[in-house]
């Protein structure tokens, strides 16, 4: 079997006639910014999360940016704060943050989630009280949000931000309810990415925030569009970061199928967790109910080079997310930080499998079984 790591042109296939149709359809309308399928993209996302305000933008890297200016702008915020990352996340989380004028403070990582690990950012927010924001990102799609978070958040009356980018769809328990929600709708504001490779992706660069805030929405809209409230009146000096409507059209036509793509993609990794048994091999532990949407489904190993090979001469693509944490690339030389071995670890032993959800039981099936032949 030959089985890449990812197949955009399998994971599009199905929507082929819909995505033509809507794409078509902004082209005939002669309306090539804004519009009726942004209006509609938005309208479509907000519903699903709680009917909150949604604002297209260009994409995920300017949704978390655009939502920092805009707590800026509202002086909920100012700048040179102190803003919690997840020290193992992917790069733009912490970029974002860095172009709003903040300051990102990496959070080592928990090992059994390998999202941050909330104890020690509630230390992080004890210890420094120019910490004023927190960035939780729901890494891999699961979701990180727990009563250790919300009550740090409360306690030092952070702002909260969730960097959903990689959880659409996915559910979180809500500390001190009785029940779950959405990710989108836990903190402030949550940034969402369609990069062609999340699990609703477009064809193309796309974006959008969600919040509860209507002001601070209104605010985001306007630092998107140069900063203009109404036409020719600039209140704020902004960007071009909006929604392009043929990425919109497109959203529009995949969005409908976002229950079934996560839960197949659910379905891939209970198969994954039951199939493979490798003492070599750390799979990720799985919630009980599932509210994560295995955007990567991610193991562990010491002998990473080894078993990406292993798997290579049997045909199937892995990937590595991420190799390298922010804190040591070139660009944030200098960044302060303290001590972050759960994260760096993390980065030396990650291996992403396939989970596509065109993926058949058959394809996983193959997979586990090569992943259960593996020795060191
Ligand atoms: C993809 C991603 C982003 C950035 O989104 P883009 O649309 O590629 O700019 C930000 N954070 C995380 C965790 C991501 O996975």
């Amino acid at each position: 079997m030959n089985i890449p790591f990812l197949d955009l042109a399998r994971i599009n296939a199905p929507y082929m006639e819909s995505l033509a149709k809507a794409t078509e359809a902004v082209v005939r309308s002669g309306r090539y910014i804004g519009g009726e399928a942004c209006a509609a993209f938005e309208q479509a996302l907000g519903a699903l999360c709680a009917g909150l305000p949604t604002v297209g933008v260009s994409n995920g890297l300017d949704a978390i940016s655009l939502i920092f200016r805009a707590l800026i702008a509202q002086g909920r915020l100012a700048p040179g704060d102190r803003v919690l990352v997840p020290a193992n996340t992917y790069i733009a989380s912490f970029l974002a943050v860095s172009h709003a004028g903040l300051v990102p403070v990496a959070v080592d990582a928990d090992p059994r989630t390998m999202n941050m690990d909330t104890v020690r950012a509630a230390m992080a927010a004890e210890a420094d009280p120019r910490v004023r924001a927190v960035l939780t990102v729901h890494l891999y799609g699961r979701p990180c949000w727990d009563k250790t978070l919300a009550e740090c958040a409360r306690r030092h009356n952070l702002a909260v931000v969730e960097d959903n980018a990689q959880a659409i769809g996915a559910t979180a328990s809500v500390p001190g309810f009785n029940g779950s929600a959405t990710t989108g709708t836990l903190g402030h504001a949550a940034a969402f990415s369609f990069y062609p490779t999340k699990n609703i992706g477009a064809l193309g660069d796309a974006g959008a925030v969600v919040t509860a805030d209507a002001t601070l929405a209104d605010t985001v809209r306007a630092l998107a569009n140069y900063g203009s409230d109404t036409r020719y009146h600039n209140i704020y000096q902004g960007f071009n970061c909006r929604l392009d409507p043929i990425q919109a059209a497109a959203l529009g036509a995949k969005l409908p199928h976002l229950a079934q793509i996560n839960g197949r993609r659910r379905q891939i990794a209970g198969l994954y967790n039951r199939l493979i048994d490798n003492p070599f091999v750390t799979k990720p532990a799985i919630e009980h109910p599932d509210g994560a949407v295995w955007h990567q489904y991610v193991v562990r190993v010491h002998e990473r080079d080894a078993f990406r090979a292993h798997l290579a001469g049997h045909g199937i693509g892995t990937d590595v997310h991420y190799p390298v944490p922010a804190h040591l690339q070139p660009c944030y030389r200098g960044l302060s930080h303290g001590p972050l071995p759960e994260a760096e670890e993390l980065c030396r032993t990650v291996v992403s499998l396939p989970v596509g959800e065109y993926l058949g039981d058959r394809e996983v099936e193959y997979i586990s079984r090569v992943i259960n032949t593996f020795r060191p």
